[in-house]
């Protein structure tokens, strides 16, 4: 942990209550003086949508959300704000929505007012994402980070458990890899030790009963501190292995990070000991990977990238894809056999046992 540092901490105001997100849009739509507001909305929020769309002075409705954010869709998003002479975005949906009102408002400086309806937290960062010819391309940038966030567990209470579990655990590993990223301070990892802590209970809660509105808040409450942290400290190991692979093999995003998560604590644990011992206690395990393994069994969460689609025999290949990817400033060096290791024993190939790898090598 470095003893230096510069911390931003981004301007941003959160609203939560159940049940109350219409009247909370309302309140940021007046406090920003809009008049004419695009509605960005997923088809699964159309009911929120809906209720909100008779609240607000909507000048249009984009109800089109694709993953990862094509930039033909970014290109027609940004004609219809301008037609509409939008001066307000609201988006209500998970990250594919609010990715494409962030698309819009890098372009045109838009307000953007962000309603989440999964835990993939992407309303609380300025990081962008547009996918142009299979290469997405991301960046940061202060216009994409939405003016304000308003969390209403109400929204998320019919999300399917596999998508719950899949969203709630790449929240997980946004605290996680916060701790070792780049520009990780005491400051992220204090808010990623509590998001990870509400996370595994949250997470536990809806794994009980999947509409529990307590654990949905701890849920919710994790994931954006585990995204403002994550959105702090930069991508770390982990984050940039799940791109090189969600990129080059068209890898399902949260499922992914599920999956790869373990193979990469197992992997740095052993040189980040008071990063591992954040991770046990948040998490109430033994040891750092073993504590997540465990989580994610009692989640039924996905175990392999195999059976996400990943040809366990291209780990060779993704090693060398990855390798230029690593970040610097990781606690251990990472060599092309590391990856490899990593991306075969996540694929389903016992190449490297999670026991072996959180032993210290050089
Ligand atoms: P998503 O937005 O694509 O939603 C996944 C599916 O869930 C969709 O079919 C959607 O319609 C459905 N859904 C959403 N909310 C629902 C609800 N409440 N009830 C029922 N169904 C619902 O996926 P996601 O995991 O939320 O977001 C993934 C995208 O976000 C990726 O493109 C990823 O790169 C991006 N992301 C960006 C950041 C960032 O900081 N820029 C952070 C995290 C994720």
């Amino acid at each position: 942990m470095p003893t230096v540092f510069t911390h931003s901490t981004p301007a941003q105001r959160v609203r939560f209550g159940a049940g109350r997100a219409t009247e909370q849009v309302v309140a940021e739509v007046a406090l920003l003086g809009a008049r004419r507001v695009l509605l960005v909305v997923s088809r699964s929020a159309a009911t929120a949508g809906a209720a909100i769309a008779a609240a607000v002075p909507v000048a249009a409705t984009l109800d089109r959300a694709v993953q990862h954010v094509p930039a033909e869709l970014v290109a027609t998003a940004r004609g219809v704000a301008l037609d509409a002479a939008a001066d307000a975005i609201v988006v209500v949906g998970g990250g594919s929505a609010v990715g494409l009102a962030k698309a819009v408002a890098i372009d045109t400086g838009i307000p953007v007012v962000a309603v989440p309806t999964t835990f993939a937290g992407s309303e609380a960062t300025d990081v962008w994402g547009i996918t142009e010819h299979g290469v997405k391309t991301t960046g940061a940038d202060p216009r994409a980070l939405p003016v304000a966030v308003v969390y209403d567990s109400a929204l998320l209470a019919g999300l399917p458990a596999d998508l719950a579990v899949a969203s709630g655990l790449n929240a997980l590993a946004h605290c996680v890899d916060s701790l070792w990223a780049p520009k990780a301070d005491p400051i992220n990892a204090a808010a990623a030790a509590e998001g990870m802590r509400l996370l595994a209970t949250g997470l536990r809660g809806l794994h009980r009963a999947a509409r529990d509105q307590v654990a949905l808040e701890q849920v919710m409450a994790g994931a954006y501190l585990g995204a403002i942290a994550f959105a702090s400290a930069g991508s770390g190991l982990h984050h940039r292995i799940c791109h090189v692979l969600g990129g080059a093999y068209g890898l399902p995003h949260a499922p992914m990070h599920a999956v790869v998560l373990p193979f990469v604590v197992g992997f740095n644990a052993p040189a980040a000991p008071e990063a591992a011992a954040r991770i046990t206690a948040a998490l109430r395990g033994s040891d750092a990977a073993g504590a997540i393994r465990e989580l994610e069994a009692d989640l039924g969460a996905p175990t392999s990238l195999a059976e996400l689609g990943f040809d366990p025999d291209r780990a060779r290949e993704a090693a060398g894809l990855i390798l230029p990817a690593v970040p610097q400033g990781n606690p251990r060096p990472v060599h092309v056999q590391d990856l490899e290791g990593i991306v075969a024993a996540a694929a389903g190939h016992a190449a490297t046992r999670p026991a072996e790898q959180e032993r210290p090598t050089s």
